[in-house]
């Protein structure tokens, strides 16, 4: 049986952009990556929003996300593979109260030349048609909503068309040589004695066990590193050789409804924002229900990561609820944007996140031969490159990943005995 140097089980973001710079690093090495599914990027990035935002006060996020989105830029920009970049900007709405909360924060942040612009109440009103004073609704009181008197945009940020930023990877791991397999089930990690004896039921605890490939549901593959990148399935894998990673997956949903309306297309490309001239990822006051335009379809996307009693629960198809729309995201989002008013969704998807609940950070980190890369806590694509990088430093044996733009980053502080992450402070 052919031996590769590391199989990578998953061919999502996390597993291609890892394979992609495992093949940089190490261009002579055998590289197979496989995924259970048909194709590469049909598992939870398929489902994404594919939002992103260089805006954030922890130095981790920041440097995972805009030394990601930098090389989607480059990608872009100077290797012309058109990844649809949209600086559609985040919008958050806050109340007066709320804003006076997160005000010393942002304060912090424009001193490290993060870039952000204030909107008020009428500024608001007049570029969104939306009613800011919702709280003089009685059924909006009811629903605990928020006036949205202030307006923050951060103007780097916006989407991406994960579609292009996964054949992009796909295609360069393979032009290195690297190999795909799908329609390929990893059923269990095999393990091995560093020497066999030849005993019945080898290894032996006392034999220094490590990984030696896969079982999948097409027989066995050998590796001398076994690279683990299963997203929302991973523990189903890691669970049974013994190695834990803080990773919880819960369902996220979103809904898709069509500016089919003068009032609504108003409201999709309203001006004044941002240079793409359109209304930008908007997120409400509380409960911050989120709403992406999404231009390249002539809709908007809606959805809230909600917590309790939500359950961690892995799903292999998880479906979206009529209900969550109906009773939920509709009823909060008419208050602020009566332009909505009797839309019903023409689609609907759920996924899931795997939230690390311990700092919503990714784990990086090896065991017996075994490399763990997940735990993308629902913002995976924006860090898909620098998590990529930091898992191919890990499998090359650097101490420090060089992440695009140059910028170092020790490999261990995402690991989980030597973990170093700056708690992120503009939770909003
Ligand atoms: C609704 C929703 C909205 C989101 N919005 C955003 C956003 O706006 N911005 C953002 O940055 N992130 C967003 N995310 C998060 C983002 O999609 C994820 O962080 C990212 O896609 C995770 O990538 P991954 O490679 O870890 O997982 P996945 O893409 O799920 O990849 C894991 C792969 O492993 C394969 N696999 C699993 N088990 C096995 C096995 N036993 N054998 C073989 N193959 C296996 C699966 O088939 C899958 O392809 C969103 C997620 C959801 C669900």
């Amino acid at each position: 049986m052919a031996e590769y140097d590391a199989v990578i089980v998953g061919a999502g973001i996390f597993g291609l952009a890892t394979a992609y710079h495992v093949k940089k690093l190490k261009p002579y090495d055998k590289i197979l990556l496989v995924d259970m599914m048909g194709a590469a990027g049909q598992g939870n990035t398929a489902k994404s929003a594919a939002m992103f935002r260089c805006f954030f006060n922890s130095r981790t996020n920041l440097t995972l996300v805009d030394t990601s989105v930098e090389f989607y830029r480059y990608v872009h920009e100077k290797l012309g593979t058109d990844l649809k970049l949209r600086w559609t900007g985040y919008l958050w709405l806050f109340s007066e109260q709320d804003y006076r909360d997160v005000e010393p924060v942002l304060k912090g942040m424009a001193e490290q030349s993060l870039e952000y612009k204030i909107f008020d109440e009428k500024e608001l009103a007049e570029k969104l048609e939306m009613t800011t004073c919702v709280t003089a609704d009685e059924e909006a009181q009811m629903m605990g909503l928020e006036d949205a008197n202030i307006g923050v945009l951060v103007p780097k940020a916006g989407s991406v068309d994960i579609d292009e930023l996964v054949k992009f990877y796909e295609a360069e791991f393979k032009k290195m040589g690297g190999e795909t397999r799908y329609n390929t089930r990893v059923e269990s990690i095999t393990v091995d004695p560093e020497t066999s004896l030849g005993m019945p039921s080898e290894p032996y605890f006392w034999q220094n066990p490590r990984a030696s490939g896969v079982k999948t549901s097409k027989g066995f593959i050998k590796a001398k590193k076994t690279i683990v990148a299963a997203g929302a399935w991973a523990s189903t894998i890691l669970d049974q050789v013994g190695i834990d990673a803080p990773m919880k997956p819960i369902k996220r949903q979103l809904f898709s409804v069509r500016a089919n309306t003068e009032d609504l297309k108003h409201l999709l490309y309203a001006k004044g924002f941002t240079k793409e001239n359109c209304m930008p990822f908007t997120i409400l006051p509380k409960p911050r229900v989120y709403i992406k335009p999404a231009l390249e379809e002539d809709s908007f996307w809606f959805s809230y990561g909600d917590h309790f009693p939500r359950a961690f629960k892995l799903e292999d198809d998880p479906q979206p609820e009529e209900n969550f729309y109906k009773y939920g995201l509709y009823q909060v989002a008419t208050k602020y944007f009566p332009q909505f008013m009797g839309c019903q969704p023409n689609g609907a998807w759920a996924g899931q996140y795997v939230l690390n609940t311990l700092d919503s950070q990714p784990v990086i980190f090896e065991e017996n031969n075994v490399i763990v890369v997940g735990s993308c806590s629902g913002s995976g694509n924006m860090k898909g490159d620098a998590v990529g990088r930091i898992a191919a430093a890990l499998y090359a044996g650097q101490e420090y990943a060089l992440l695009y733009g140059d910028k170092q980053f020790k490999v261990s502080d995402l690991g989980l005995k030597k973990r170093n992450v700056e708690p992120e402070k503009l939770i909003i």
